[in-house]
């Protein structure tokens, strides 16, 4: 950080800045004294509240932060692309990692004909929920363990990772015995206990955007995981809050250069909770893998009319064998894999 003070400031208002920085153990303050004005230094691991302690002080004008607040999650610290691998998946790589699967798992046949079909056209990790959060208490809320068992059975079959989401830190246990990937979602990206806790596993974590939360947020939250001991984190862009009512969400593509820019860890956008309308998802997908992430996560139901959670917006089988075929096109534009369709 760098303190800048007012112009004409007095000995007495440097020395009460430099005494500041000074007291906290470990930091120092150098000084420049400009013809204009005197900047201040803040060397050392500063936490972050000393910036409003020094805003405070006579004789500032303004306290700037020059280096970024999460460490772990920056490139600033690691400047190679994290590499995450599942079995014989690697995500944050050049191979675009397509993630599919029903938003709830309803049942074993529904999810077995789903997981197969995926596999074949191309998808490399299940997705599917057991624990779901909704936003009413009456609508369906996830088979539970009993879903964590199907979508287990889904795996030996078809030999895809699963990922699915975990809601509270009592249940980081039970949901890491059956998921390769924990998912944290969108309500609770802030939730910094169940942060701690899934930082303590040695599963990835994919961690998505909060739909009113910055990108810093974002990372602030992936370096709660990460300062746990859990360095595998992938970041999901799934839409923000806006005043547009015709989509469920605005999907920020900005989202996946920014994040790429400031962070090493993989980065995947979820064109299906980011739009809410099944006629987005491809034209939504296509286009974030343009933007260059590394992966989508793609919902996608036997029968959406008749899904339990989700329906607008997941694909029939039809047109998610369509959207992979118009992925594998952008992708090779960019320079990237994607698994090929199998018989
Ligand atoms: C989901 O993936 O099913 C989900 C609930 O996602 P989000 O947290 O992004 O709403
Ligand atoms: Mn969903």
């Amino acid at each position: 950080m760098i303190v800048v003070m007012r112009q004409g400031c007095t000995d007495a208002e440097i020395d009460g800045v430099q005494n500041a920085i000074e007291s906290k153990p470990g930091i120092k303050a150098p000084i420049w004294r400009g013809e204009e004005r005197s900047v201040i230094g803040v060397l050392g691991s500063i936490y972050p509240e000393l910036q409003m302690e020094l805003e405070q002080l006579p004789g500032v004008v303004e306290v700037l932060r020059v280096s970024k607040p999460y460490k772990l999650a920056g490139r600033d610290f690691r400047p190679e692309d994290t590499h995450i691998t599942i079995g014989d998946v690697t995500i944050g790589g050049d191979e675009m990692v397509v993630m599919s699967g029903p938003c709830s798992v309803e049942g074993e046949e529904m999810l077995l004909d789903t997981a197969h079909m995926a596999r074949k056209a191309g998808a490399r990790i299940l997705r599917g929920g057991a624990f779901k959060p909704r936003s009413s208490p009456y609508s369906f809320r996830g088979m539970g363990v009993e879903g964590l068992k199907l979508l287990a059975k889904a795996r030996e079959e078809t030999g895809l990772p699963v990922v699915t989401e975990v809601m509270t830190a009592e249940d980081v246990g039970v949901i890491a015995e059956y998921a390769d990937i924990l998912q944290v979602g969108a309500r609770n990206m802030q939730n910094f206990i169940l942060l701690d806790e899934v930082g303590k596993i040695n599963k990835p974590i994919l961690l998505k955007r909060g739909f009113s939360n910055t990108y810093e947020e974002l990372l602030l939250s992936a370096e709660y995981i990460m300062a746990g001991g859990n360095q595998e984190v992938i970041l999901c862009e799934r839409g923000i809050r806006t005043f547009e009512d015709y989509t469920r969400n605005t999907l920020d593509l900005a989202a996946i250069p920014v994040l790429k820019r400031l962070s090493h860890l993989p980065v995947i956008a979820d064109p299906s909770h980011g739009t809410g309308r099944w006629h987005l998802v491809a034209p939504m997908a296509l286009a974030a893998v343009a933007a260059g992430a590394h992966g989508l996560m793609i919902e996608v139901h036997p029968n959406p009319d008749k899904a339990l959670s989700d329906g607008p917006q997941s694909l029939t089988f039809e047109n998610f064998q369509k959207l992979m075929e118009g992925v594998r096109s952008i992708a090779e534009v960019v320079g990237k894999q994607v698994a090929p369709t199998l018989a």
